[in-house]
């Protein structure tokens, strides 16, 4: 191939030592540019050469100008190769190297605490029964002997949908639930679930919280039976050294009916600023269920009776791990959670 004034080799040259796309782009332009490249310079006074000469110019324009542009294309490939080469080393990924470890959360304090009740109490035979949050207004009050008008609907007093419709003030609606299905005692349930009343959120109370309600319908059960178990229940809690006691009280839905305290755990019932100088913490509230409460679930009371108890699991909380304020446990606050 000829190579007319050795174009062909400078212009290779250059292109093999150009280091980058730009450098590339003018060394076509120097060489192949339309108007001053070297290669239509070449070319115009082509013209005015005899004919032979013109042939022999011309063609070996044509070799130099296809050499040139493939010794382009294959530097440009090249450099590209090199760029590639170059970001698979500064920037790759290696699937091989092991991630930062990932932090492990644990259960809320609040399932802690619902799930160690019920395993003590699923130990002596109670299942677990759950039901709906909304509830109709006759399981809420009606069926728990507490009629419209009764004044003790102002306790429970909690967020209507309709007249009829209303989030449970409290969890004892499964309790009925639970008889209408069951039917036949004996029956030994625990009902965990939310709750929900009209309560400004302060520091022992919030609208919602979690209760722990137990129902036992059987035959001659005794109060003595209730507070043994209430009595088993804290001590598997909190320790063989509690005590627990009850006090007359009322509810509409339990006859007779009571308080029930534990003792305290930091003064052991002597009295101190934790326990107000009692010597007791109030848990909740039990006793053995209405006659008309049993009816109403659909049991026959002249042939079989019951007790029930219910408590909120954020003051089990509280007293388990002394905290004083309730509105902790829904803050999502780390620091505070951690702690369990
Ligand atoms: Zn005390």
């Amino acid at each position: 191939m000829s190579d007319p004034l050795g174009l062909t080799t400078q212009a290779l040259a250059a292109i093999g030592q150009a280091r980058t796309d730009e450098e590339l782009e003018k060394v076509e332009v120097e060489y192949l540019g339309r108007k001053s490249g070297h290669v239509s310079r070449l070319l115009s006074n082509i013209g005015s050469l005899p004919p032979a000469e013109k042939a022999a110019l011309g063609k070996a324009a044509n070799d130099a100008k296809r050499a040139i542009e493939a010794a382009l294309a294959a530097r440009r490939a090249e450099l590209e190769a090199a760029r590639l080469a170059d970001l698979a080393e500064t920037e790759a990924i290696d699937m091989t190297f092991p991630g930062p470890p990932l932090k492990r959360g644990h259960i809320h304090v609040l399932t802690q605490v619902r799930r160690e009740i019920e395993t003590v109490l699923e130990s002596l035979g109670y299942k677990v029964e759950l039901g709906p949050e909304v509830e109709t207004e006759w399981y809420n009050f009606e069926a728990l002997n507490i009629p419209a008008g009764h004044p003790a609907r102002e306790a429970w007093d909690s967020f209507y949908f309709s007249p009829e419709l209303l989030l449970r003030a409290h969890t004892s609606p499964v309790q009925i639930r639970a008889m209408q299905r069951i039917k036949e005692p004996p029956i030994y349930i625990i009902n965990p679930g939310r709750a929900y009343r009209r309560d400004p959120p302060e520091a022992t109370r919030l609208p919602y919280f979690s209760q722990v309600e137990g129902l036992a319908v059987d035959k001659g059960l005794t109060v003595g039976d209730l507070k043994g178990t209430l009595l088993y229940m804290i001590q598997s809690l909190y320790g063989r050294d509690r005590k627990v006691r009850v006090r007359p009280s009322y509810f509409p839905f339990t006859e007779p009916s009571f308080e029930f305290d534990v003792s305290c755990g930091i003064c052991g019932g002597m009295g101190c600023k934790s326990c107000r100088h009692k010597g007791w913490l109030e848990v909740g509230g039990c006793g053995m269920v209405h006659p008309q409460v049993l009816r109403n679930g659909g049991i026959d009371p002249t042939r079989w009776n019951g007790y029930a108890w219910g408590f909120g699991i954020e003051r089990m909380a509280m007293l388990k791990h002394d905290v004083d304020d309730i509105r902790l446990f829904y803050e999502s606050d780390l620091r505070f959670l951690e702690q369990f």
